[in-house]
C-alpha cells in the first residue's frame, strides 16, 4: 500500500489470491515461497525482490542474486537469520550480547545436557528452523515436562530473568544510511508467546533507550543488511540488554509506525531497498498496538465482535487482515491507539482489548 502511493509497480507471491495481500494488489502469482522454482519464476523479471517472512527458499534467492537481481535483505542474511543456531553464532562472532545457548541435534542431546549438568531446569528449547510466534519454542520447567522436548535440531537456553522485552526497528539502505525507530515495549501473551500489547515509547529511561537503539544499529551494521531489521531484546533486572532474536522484514512490533510516525516501517523498507534516503523518526505520537487474535474455541469464518466501539473513537485505527478463517490465537488483525499521552493510549487499548473478540 505504501509503495502504490508512489506509483511503484509491485508484484506478490503467495499461496492463494484469497490471502490478505491478494485482496489489495494487482500483480499476484500463486505459488509457494518455500519452493525453489516458484521463487525463481516469480523473481526472474523483477528489479528488486524483498521478503516479508524468513521462510522463503534461500537457494532461489541466491540464484536471483547471481542473475543480477537486487535481493534485499540479501540471501545470506535471510539464511543466517532463519536458523536460530546460525543466528546465535553470528551474535557470538560479533560480540553482540545474547543469552548463552547450546546447540542440539536431537532429543538425546538435550537429555545428555541435563544429565551432565550443562543445562538445568527451567530451560527454553527453540527449534532452529520454522519456529514462529512461539510455535517452535517450549519452556521446560521441570523433569515432569521432559516429554515436551523437541526432537528437531534446536538451541537450548537457561531461563534468564526478564524485566521487559524491547524491540527496535532499524532501516538501512545500500549506502549504509541507518535509522532506528524509538524503542517499543512488548508485552506477551503468556500461553501463546504472541504479542499482546506493544507500547511505544518503551517505559525505560533515555539512557537505556539510547543503548537499545545503538545495539540494534550495531546488529544491522554487522549484518550489513539492506532493508528492515526488527531487533528483539531483553532488559534484565541487572540492567543488561541482550539481543534475543531479529527479523529481517516488517515486524509486528512496528505496526504502530503506520499511524504514529511520519514514516511507517513499510515506507522505510521501500526507501531502503530502492536506494532512497531514509527518514528520521523524531516525529511521533505515543502509541499502543494490540493484536486481534482468534478467540480460543472458535474456528471458521471470522466475526469481529465489538468493532462498533472502535469506529466511534478518534485516534483508534483498526486493521483487519481479511483472513478467511479464524483459529485460536491466529493473528487476524491489529488495532493501533494513538494519543498525546502514553498512559491514555494504554487505558484505551486495555478497554478495547476487553471489548473486541474475534469469533466465528
Ligand atoms: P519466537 O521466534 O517464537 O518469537 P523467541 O525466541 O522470541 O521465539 O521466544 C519467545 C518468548 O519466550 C520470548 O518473547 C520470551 O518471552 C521467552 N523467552 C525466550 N528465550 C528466553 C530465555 N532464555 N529466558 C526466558 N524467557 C525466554
Amino acid at each position: 500500500q505504501d509503495a502504490s502511493k508512489w506509483g511503484l509497480n509491485m508484484a506478490f507471491l503467495d499461496k492463494s489470491k484469497d490471502f490478505p495481500v491478494g485482496q489489495v494488489c494487482v500483480n499476484f502469482m500463486e505459488g509457494d515461497f518455500r519452493d525453489y522454482r516458484d521463487v525463481l519464476e516469480f523473481g526472474k523479471d523483477m528489479d528488486i525482490v524483498t521478503i516479508e517472512i524468513e521462510n522463503v527458499n534461500t537457494r532461489a534467492l541466491y540464484e536471483l542474486e547471481k542473475q543480477g537481481i537486487s535481493v534485499y535483505p540479501q540471501a545470506s542474511i535471510v539464511e543466517t537469520i532463519k536458523n536460530k543456531g546460525l543466528q546465535k553464532d553470528f551474535y557470538t562472532r560479533h560480540d553482540i550480547p545474547t543469552c548463552p545457548y547450546i546447540k542440539t541435534n536431537n532429543k538425546a542431546d538435550v537429555y545428555a545436557l541435563i544429565e551432565t549438568g550443562k543445562i538445568s531446569y527451567p530451560f527454553i528449547q527453540k527449534k532452529c528452523e520454522e519456529g514462529y510466534d512461539g510455535r517452535g519454542v517450549v519452556a521446560i520447567m521441570s523433569q515432569d515436562e521432559d516429554h515436551q522436548i523437541f526432537e528437531e535440531p534446536s538451541i537450548v537456553e537457561n531461563f534468564v530473568n526478564i524485566d521487559m522485552e524491547l524491540s527496535v526497528i532499524v532501516g538501512r539502505n545500500a549506502d549504509g544510511q541507518c535509522v532506528t525507530y524509538p524503542v517499543s515495549e512488548m508485552v506477551f501473551n503468556k500461553q501463546g508467546h504472541l504479542l499482546d500489547m506493544l507500547v511505544c515509547p518503551a517505559r525505560i529511561g533515555e539512557k537505556k533507550a539510547l543503548q537499545a537503539r545503538q545495539l540494534a544499529e550495531k546488529v544491522a551494521e554487522r549484518l550489513d543488511i539492506v532493508g528492515l531489521l526488527a531487533v528483539e531484546m531483553f532488559l534484565t533486572p541487572d540492567d543488561r540488554i541482550l539481543v534475543n532474536e531479529v527479523a529481517p522484514r516488517p515486524h509486528n512490533s512496528g505496526h504502530h509506525t503506520i499511524e504514529a510516525f511520519w514514516v511507517s516501517q513499510y515506507e522505510q523498507l521501500i526507501r531502503a531497498i530502492t536506494g532512497l534516503p531514509l527518514l528520521q523518526t523524531d516525529h511521533f505520537q505515543p502509541a499502543v498496538m494490540i493484536n486481534l487474535l482468534g478467540e480460543r474455541g472458535f474456528h471458521g469464518t471470522p466475526h469481529y465482535e465489538g468493532l462498533d466501539m472502535i469506529l466511534e473513537v478518534e485516534g483508534v485505527f483498526p486493521h483487519i487482515y481479511g483472513k478467511a478463517v479464524t483459529k485460536p490465537l491466529r493473528k487476524m488483525g491489529h488495532v493501533t491507539v494513538v494519543r498525546d499521552k502514553l498512559s491514555d493510549a494504554i487505558d484505551m487499548a486495555q478497554k478495547l482489548k476487553n471489548h473486541i473478540k474475534v469469533k466465528s
